[in-house]
């Protein structure tokens, strides 16, 4: 059932669509192989206190700051998703995280995202071997399977106005619930999605962040279901397009 209230808040998005498979450095892809310079180094998480569960799950094991690779998340390649809105120069996205568990958060934390420029980057050297965690240092759930990538334009709708920012979900929370009976999903609402665009598929209600100079930041990424993420919700990357730079910020929720 279509509900009209909820065409004003379209937007387009990109779902990413992850199937396993063997993708390349230079392919878009989850959990493969990224394009990095051969002389920048290698992401290494640095925080304290973070730990993998033994193998009877209640056990854990601490491992140092600075001693486990982050590992690749997502690359998407300009040519592959063409309604992202890239930074000036730049055609690659990378997004990488820990994949240990951290005392603050149950699920993967301290993501880093990296623009790139393809040419410079092939042109400059490419790093051959991307250090992966070895058994014992990474939790499973946090680990993406390697997958290729076929990207899909599609509308996009926020789930229920626990998912719109708080000053829209004003506006939107009386028509919604009257249109909707209070819990109806819509159709295009893609809220169980890895993807680009569009709105966050949360999974609790919303807590859009800010960025420091008051601006409603806006979502850039949703990589959620497809790596289970310890069966929990979702990974969310923001940014805000008004600030020099392009500050960015991420969220993370569980069921
Ligand atoms: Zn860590
Ligand atoms: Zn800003």
């Amino acid at each position: 059932m279509r509900i009209p209230e909820y065409a004003a808040l379209a937007r387009a998005t990109t779902l990413l669509n992850p199937e396993p498979g063997t993708p390349g450095p230079r392919d878009s892809s989850l959990g493969g192989d990224l394009l990095w310079p051969a002389d920048e180094p290698w992401p290494y998480c640095a925080q304290e206190g973070h730990w993998t569960f033994g193998l009877d799950g209640t056990t854990f094991t601490e491992v140092r700051p600075g001693e486990v690779p982050m590992v690749p998340v997502l690359q998407l390649f300009a040519r592959d998703v063409p309604g992202l809105d890239f930074p000036e120069g730049k055609d690659v996205l990378q997004l990488l995280w820990c994949a240990l568990v951290h005392d603050e958060d149950p699920g993967p934390v301290v993501p880093r995202l990296h623009w790139r420029n393809e040419a410079e980057t092939l042109a400059g050297g490419v790093l051959r071997e991307i250090p992966r965690p070895k058994e014992g240092e990474y939790d499973e759930d946090n680990v993406p399977v390697p997958s290729t990538l076929s990207p899909t334009p599609a509308q996009d709708h926020p789930r229920s106005w626990l998912h719109l920012p708080e000053d829209l979900r004003e506006t939107w929370e009386p028509r919604l619930r009257s249109a909707s009976g209070g819990s109806l999903v819509p159709p295009d609402a893609h809220h169980v999605a890895t993807k680009a665009g569009g709105w966050p598929a949360w999974t609790q209600p919303a807590d859009w962040p800010y960025c420091e100079g008051g601006h409603l930041m806006e979502h850039l990424l949703t990589v959620t279901g497809d790596i289970q993420l310890g069966d929990c919700g979702g990974v969310y990357v923001f940014e805000c397009r008004a600030c020099p730079g392009r500050p960015w910020d991420w969220r993370y929720d569980c069921h």
